[in-house]
């Protein structure tokens, strides 16, 4: 079958579709996040971590044994967890090559290392191939280490976050190493193209295991082929496409850069079940329609609430009250705040303070980070409250 409409501007189109997309993402990221740091308080603009996916993946845990968010997680890293699962699912990495704004990043500097250096470099084969597997460790070990811990472990080294904090005055602290890989990767990539994404990435990692269940694939008609060995230049991820019948690789990041040199029409093409052809925009178009319709349900339905239910919303949520005496204290955890439980029972806020030793604005600090200086557990208090209420 002729492959659709492939032209030199059908190719040219799609190329500048993705980084068109590419492009709006890390645009709006970068001002939802700026203004984050630059209007502390007002509650309108979102932080880094309830914008990631994988935030969605590092509360799972915590979810799924009923200990609710792990902080500065919500509703929202589980749902943009879910679209970057379902965009995986219709075609393999594509989110790193259409969505991902730190990918975006390190594709503007592997462009830039291309035009200065006139050339692309490569890892040697030996030490590549080992490499690789590191994303692996990385995704294992800070998911157990997450869970185990139950708070974002992964933040202080995550390169996203150090960028998310570049206008912050934690750059240079809680996000000083983090902002070290953020260096690497970008100045990697001038030479090494993706170089956070093929080494570092956990996402990468976990998105790579679901691909080999991907719907759509590219694959080459070997008759048509002529060897001349575009796709292989082009690929930044360095995958063999030029003797492949089917792109396999757990390295694609489904950015069509491949399909999108290939000279000869129907050589390289991407297909859906029964090897039914498609143009390589339009598997840009279907993905990004993949995780726009998963935010925009989940916006529409009052769903997409990026910040984490208070105990009295919890509670609310559960019809507990302290009123009807089925308030439940084992809603209580470390992350929250003596403040919430004022909130949520008819216990004063003076009571804690007087009680606790802790001052008016530690009321408003997870109990968590506030326990050791005065030398109580969030379970001191969960039994004191359990006294209180009961009286
Ligand atoms: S194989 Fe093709 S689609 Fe996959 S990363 Fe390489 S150039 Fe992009
Ligand atoms: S660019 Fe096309 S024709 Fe050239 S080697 Fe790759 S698949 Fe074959």
């Amino acid at each position: 079958m002729k492959q659709p409409g492939v032209t030199k501007a059908t190719r040219q189109r799609s190329r500048r579709i993705r980084w068109i997309v590419l492009g709006v993402v890390l645009a709006a990221m970068t001002a939802i996040v700026t203004a984050h740091q630059l209007f502390p308080g007002t509650g309108k603009w979102v932080g880094v971590d309830a914008l990631c996916p994988f935030g969605g993946l590092e509360t799972l845990f915590s979810l799924l044994t009923g200990d609710g968010f792990i902080k500065r997680t919500a509703v929202s890293s589980v749902i943009l967890l879910v679209g970057m699962l379902a965009m995986a699912v219709v075609y393999r990495r594509s989110f790193c090559g259409t969505i991902c704004p730190l990918g975006t990043l390190q594709g503007i500097f592997g462009a830039a290392g291309r035009k200065l250096f006139k050339r692309r470099f490569t890892v040697p084969v030996a030490v590549d191939r080992v490499a690789r597997y590191l994303k692996y460790v990385v995704l294992v070990v800070f998911a157990v280490w997450t869970w185990q811990a139950a708070e974002l472990v992964l933040r202080p080294y995550d390169p996203w976050a150090a960028f998310a904090h570049l206008t912050s005055s934690e750059l240079l602290t809680t996000n000083a190493i983090g902002l070290g890989v953020l260096v690497v990767s970008l100045l990697g990539s001038l030479l090494y193209d993706r170089f956070f994404c093929k080494y570092l990435c956990p996402a990468g990692a976990l998105l790579a295991l679901l691909s080999k269940v991907s719907v759509l694939n590219i694959r080459r008609d070997a008759d048509a082929c002529t060897s001349c060995g575009r796709c292989d230049k082009a690929c930044m991820m360095n995958v063999e496409v030029a003797t492949a019948d089917v792109v396999t690789s757990a390295e694609c990041i489904s950015c069509n850069e491949c399909v999108n040199v290939c000279p000869v029409p129907g050589a390289l093409t991407v297909t859906a079940p029964r090897r039914v052809r498609m143009p390589a925009v339009a598997t840009t178009a279907i993905v990004t329609a993949v995780i726009v319709a998963i935010v925009g349900v989940a916006t529409v339905s009052g769903s997409f609430d990026w910040q984490q239910p208070t105990l009295a919303e919890t509670a609310a949520a559960q019809g507990l009250s302290v009123q009807d005496g089925t308030f439940d204290t084992s809603l209580i955890k470390g992350k929250t705040s003596m403040a919430e439980i004022v909130d949520a029972t008819d216990i004063q806020g003076s009571e804690f303070t007087a009680e606790w030793g802790v001052t008016a604005d530690e009321l408003e600090q997870p109990m968590s980070e506030i326990k050791d200086k005065y030398g109580f557990s969030p379970e001191d208090v969960r039994a004191w409250v359990e006294e209180r209420i009961a009286e």
